[in-house]
């Protein structure tokens, strides 16, 4: 499993994850960023790519 942590502190909802892997990061009608905390391992290396192109380098994946 994949554990996906994001420091909302640091989220400005660029949502350049979402493009990276949207089944995983969403912004919402809001437009504040909404995220699954597990994923499956087949995920990983779309979710460490979403995690480099953050620009706040909020995403934290282990
Ligand atoms: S790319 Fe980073 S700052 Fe932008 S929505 Fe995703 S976690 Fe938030």
């Amino acid at each position: 499993m994949v554990t996906i942590t994001v420091d909302m502190d640091k989220c400005q909802s660029y949502g350049q994850c979402c493009f990276e892997a949207a089944d995983v990061f969403a912004l919402n009608d809001d437009g504040q960023l909404e995220y699954v905390a597990e994923a499956d391992e087949s995920r990983r290396a779309d979710i460490e790519g979403a995690a480099d192109v953050c620009p706040m380098q909020a995403i934290t994946v282990e």
